[in-house]
């Protein structure tokens, strides 16, 4: 591709709502065009990029013997209405055909094809399956995210196991597990594999593929022994607190006007994590007290696990009024009769803590769990920096993510609920197991330009680069610089190697510019200085290093280089 004839709309400076780094450069270097809050038009660059993406995929998917697939977008009501899912699922497009028909737009395929699955699979000679497919997905994002984060219409690769049994299963997950290590390997990116939730989809056990980045939205916990997990699923031990003997009972205490932690921490001069937390939900329409450390923070999604159920809400300030006799902040479990009390794990075999006394503006001291109130324990926190790790006992790090993939054990919450089912070896008949797996293509990208880029552009791994380097004939107006471009051009092309020739009458200064935005890991610099020895000048954007080659051997020392690093 010539420059000339390319639209590359590249920017000096991005929109000011532009924040996360790829969205910005994304921007500049003229990938991508907003459309709409949450919707992108993918330019040539963008495009490019993302079918050298899917192209990695579909090999990894092949080579696991996954079949591909191409289902409609638009879904019929009633699948989603077998599963349930219809109604469960909040950010679904909805909507209404000519004839009143209810419809949706997929946002992942699992009744689609369990739907195929039921009718065409009926016996155990036909499995294992895979079945994926690369296509549009759509999700009714309550706060669509600038840039390509959080998307209302996005690429994915999803595909779908069935199995006889668990065990089959087994093979068919660890088999997208290893692909996918494969393809993130592939595309050039950092990435961790964390232990995860699998919330709406359902299902028992899953993994998340997550590349470190500032701009991630997902907090995964780290240790160096390899643990990695969600910071919704993550478990930790809290570092050990040296509380005293706790011989002394409960004593009242008066607290004027200390409400929160941090002023209680100021009053009392004792550390938070002396402290007891009380926090009252309504589950179900009845109250639950949670205890935490004072300086714990509370995982809603671990209380939902704990609990058994996601329909609950903190309690208004007058519900928890009526439970406590006594306002906010100075609530307690102590004497709390016929209410379900819910303590955090970390409080277990704790003494002489402090917390609420149930009476305005006053607290208890000499508080022992266990035996001044008694409770439930189960892990409701968020793994706090610091803690320590639950298989090696070193501290975990928190790190900021961004998801890229998301293998799921559904196991036969949906053939069940669609009767897809078929006969064993002994004439029985039995409901198939299903995994599901998610990849999305403009993560890939966003992740990718997250992890290499610096102020002045993209230098993005070569196997996804929307060009593996770019030939910048410096000076256009001189007949040599011009020719010499113009050879190595050619030249590239008969050796496969994917390069854009910045043939534009610009200054060179422009020409520089654009070469370091727009994502090619390598420059050809057709300067006339250097010419004039015969030379030529090979840059590679990342590290900023440049080597003169002779101009006959221009393309032969890229290809070198290409095929050694990136
Ligand atoms: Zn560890």
């Amino acid at each position: 591709m010539r420059w000339t004839q390319a639209f590359i709309p590249t920017m000096r400076e991005a929109p000011a709502d532009a924040e996360a780094p790829s969205h910005q450069l994304l921007l500049r270097a003229g990938y991508i065009r907003q459309v709409a809050a949450g919707l992108y038009a993918h330019l040539f660059l963008a495009r490019k990029s993302l079918l050298k993406i899917s192209q990695i995929i579909r090999e990894e998917m092949n080579r696991i013997g996954a079949q591909e697939f191409y289902l409609p977008a638009l879904n019929p009501a009633e699948l989603w209405k077998e599963t349930g899912r219809w109604d469960q699922v909040d950010v679904i497009f909805k909507f209404k055909d000519r004839n009143a028909h209810d419809l949706c737009l997929g946002i992942t395929h699992e009744e689609e094809m369990t739907n195929i699955a039921r009718q065409e699979l009926h016996s155990y000679k036909q499995l294992p399956q895979i079945w994926y497919q690369i296509q549009e997905k759509f999700r009714d994002e309550p706060r669509p995210k600038s840039g390509l984060l959080r998307l209302r219409q996005f690429l994915m690769k999803d595909s779908y196991s069935f199995d006889l049994d668990e065990a089959g299963l087994d093979v068919s997950y660890q088999k997208h597990y290893d692909a996918y290590c494969r393809i993130f390997d592939r595309c050039g990116l950092k990435y961790q594999v964390a232990e995860a939730y699998s919330g709406m989809m359902g299902g028992s056990y899953s993994h998340e593929f997550m590349a470190p980045t500032d701009a991630g939205e997902d907090l995964i916990a780290v240790s160096d022994c390899g643990y990695a997990a969600n910071l919704e699923k993550a478990q930790s031990k809290a570092p050990p607190v040296e509380d005293p003997p706790g011989e002394g009972a409960p004593e009242a205490f008066p607290t004027p006007s200390q409400k929160t932690i941090e002023q209680l921490v100021a009053f009392t001069g004792e550390s938070p994590a002396r402290m007891i937390k009380t926090l009252d939900y309504m589950v179900e329409s009845k109250p639950v007290v949670i205890l935490l450390r004072g300086d714990h923070t509370l995982s809603e999604t671990k209380l939902a696990m704990a609990l058994g159920t996601g329909v609950f809400r903190p309690a208004t300030p007058e519900e928890a009024f009526a439970l406590h006799h006594a306002h906010l902040g100075s609530l307690g479990p102590v004497n709390l009769r016929g209410v379900r009390i819910l303590a955090d794990s970390a409080l277990a075999g704790r003494r002489d803590m402090m917390t609420g006394a149930n009476q305005d503006d006053t607290h208890l001291r000499h508080v022992t769990p266990g035996r001044d109130f008694e409770a439930e324990y189960h892990d409701v926190r968020v793994v706090a920096e610091g803690d320590l790790c639950m298989r090696c006992g070193k501290p975990l790090r928190v790190v900021k993510t961004m998801e890229l993939g998301h293998v799921f054990k559904l196991g036969r919450k949906y053939s069940e609920a669609m009767g897809a089912r078929v006969l064993d070896e002994t004439g029985k008949e039995v409901t198939l197991v299903m995994g599901s797996y998610g990849i999305g293509l403009e993560r890939i990208l966003s992740a990718a330009a997250e992890q290499n880029h610096d102020q002045d552009g993209l230098f993005l791994p070569r196997p996804i680069a929307p060009f593996e380097a770019i030939i910048t004939a410096a000076n256009m107006d001189d007949a040599a610089v011009r020719e010499a471009g113009e050879k190595i051009y050619r030249e590239a092309q008969t050796q496969a190697v994917d390069a854009l020739f910045d043939d534009r009458p610009e200054r060179p200064g422009v020409k520089f510019k654009d070469a370091d935005l727009i994502g090619a890991p390598y420059r050809v610099t057709v300067g006339k200085k250097r010419l004039e020895q015969g030379m030529v000048e090979i840059f590679q954007r990342s590290t900023r290093q440049a080597r003169p080659v002779r101009l006959e051997h221009a393309v032969g020392a890229l290809k070198e280089e290409l095929d050694r690093g990136c």
